[in-house]
């Protein structure tokens, strides 16, 4: 599906708000998109058109993939990252190129009071060295009229080809991607082996993804705007501060400049602003890591679901539901979730007859099912997030464990009363 034709799904399901009057990049967009908690789609940016929260809720991703919302991680846990890749020579994102570029042409967003700049916040960085290419969503802080500062994390893909570049003095050639396929966005925020995003995207929608060439030789998929350069194997600027998921302010490092060339896009481009720490940069974060939960806590007891709560950060706090098969399944689902997302700082363990998706639902079980001195697994001195603004400075952080399923030998103390239908 392309990125025009989703938008008009989600308006011919009445989920997408519109906005016509004029709305500022500076501040208000971020407060108004904030404000909405949907898909919002401005009509004047600067008198450009720009979609937030596109990706903003479970059910934009179920709808993503085709599925209902409780069956999101069951069906992602199943794919591989084995589809299509076709290489064209046409691509409607050629209807116009610019030679001349001027990136303050772009509505492109400031959205907290100290940002350092404004940011690019969707833009997939697709880059390519030595026969590997890697597709994965960097912030991008607006540095001049065709210059951008990239924030690369080692040892991300990006990162490593950059340096691979750079040790040889040589410029990585980019081409940065905004407003495709949202299957694509997905996966290019997922961590796949390395060159597999878009066989993966492939997978996840289930056809072929169609890539064509731009000027720099970069393959990318076909877009509303693409924006083709490189980055510099030496330049460094100063990058921040920005918001990350946790809503707090990163600080600002010296990191790598991109110096775009050419940018070509669709006539009357749709731009895709992501707000930070905003519900779409939560999911994007962290709905790819609950797979590998589900996966990992498969291999131990039988997992029914597993959710990175959005009070958590959809990052730092994850609830896990098992079918508890014998006594300890809990603390080894504690474990096994851990381990699969190295990240993760505190799990609750929960029976099927809990929702997930709801923290009332999720704090009962807690309130009712645990006891602290021997349900509670606490963990020091592991590593932790980055992101975490309580983490040590060398990176570790203390884990807790609550394994709040019932005590098997006593299930029936723990039964829920229902009322009969008849
Ligand atoms: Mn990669």
């Amino acid at each position: 599906m392309t990125f025009r034709a989703f938008i008009d799904q989600l308006k011919e399901n009445g989920k997408l708000v519109e906005i016509f009057q004029s709305v500022s990049p500076r501040f208000e967009a971020s407060r108004i998109a904030r404000a909405a908690k949907a898909p919002i789609f401005f009509h004047n940016i600067s008198g450009s058109k720009v979609i937030m929260n596109l990706l903003g809720s479970r059910d934009e991703l179920a709808s993503m993939l085709g599925v209902p919302k409780e069956e999101i991680i069951k069906r992602l846990s199943e794919v591989s990252p084995e589809g299509e890749v076709r290489l064209v020579s046409e691509s409607p994102t050629l209807e116009v190129i610019e030679d001349q570029v001027d990136l303050t042409k772009l509505p492109i967003l400031t959205h907290f009071e100290k940002d350092g700049a404004p940011y690019i916040t969707a833009g997939i960085v697709v880059s390519e060295y030595g026969g590997t290419i890697n597709a994965s969503i960097h912030r991008l802080m607006l540095a001049g009229k065709d210059k951008l500062a990239v924030r690369l994390v080692p040892p991300r893909h990006t990162y490593l080809l950059h340096k691979k570049a750079a040790e040889k003095g040589e410029l990585l050639p980019v081409a940065i991607v905004l407003g495709c396929d949202p299957t694509i966005i997905y996966a290019t925020s997922t961590r796949v082996p390395v060159g597999k995003e878009f066989e993966y995207a492939a997978a996840l929608r289930g056809a072929p993804v169609e890539l064509f060439e731009c000027a720099n030789g970069v393959k990318v998929p076909h877009a509303e705007i693409v924006l083709e350069g490189y980055i510099d194997p030496v330049e460094k600027i100063d990058e921040g501060p920005f918001v990350d998921i946790t809503g707090t302010y990163d600080v600002i490092r010296k990191e790598p400049v991109i110096h775009i060339t050419r940018v070509i896009h669709r006539k009357d481009p749709i731009y895709h602003g992501i707000l930070p720490a905003g519900p779409e940069h939560l999911l994007m974060m962290g709905v790819p890591y609950e797979p590998r939960i589900y996966r990992a806590v498969g291999e131990v007891t039988t997992v029914k679901n597993v959710v990175l709560t959005e009070g958590g950060c959809c990052y730092l706090h994850a609830v896990v539901q098992i079918e508890k098969q014998t006594e300890g399944d809990g603390k080894n689902a504690i474990m096994a979730a851990f381990a699969a997302h190295t990240s993760l700082k505190h799990v609750v363990i929960v029976d099927e007859d809990i929702n997930i998706f709801d923290p009332n639902d999720v704090e009962f079980a807690i309130a009712t099912r645990v006891k602290g001195d021997v349900d509670i697994l606490i963990i020091p001195n592991v590593r932790g997030s980055s992101l975490d603004p309580r983490g040590a400075p060398d990176g570790t952080t203390t884990k807790v464990g609550i394994d709040a399923t019932k005590v098997l030998i006593e299930k029936e103390n723990f039964e829920r009363a229902v009322i009969p239908e008849e």
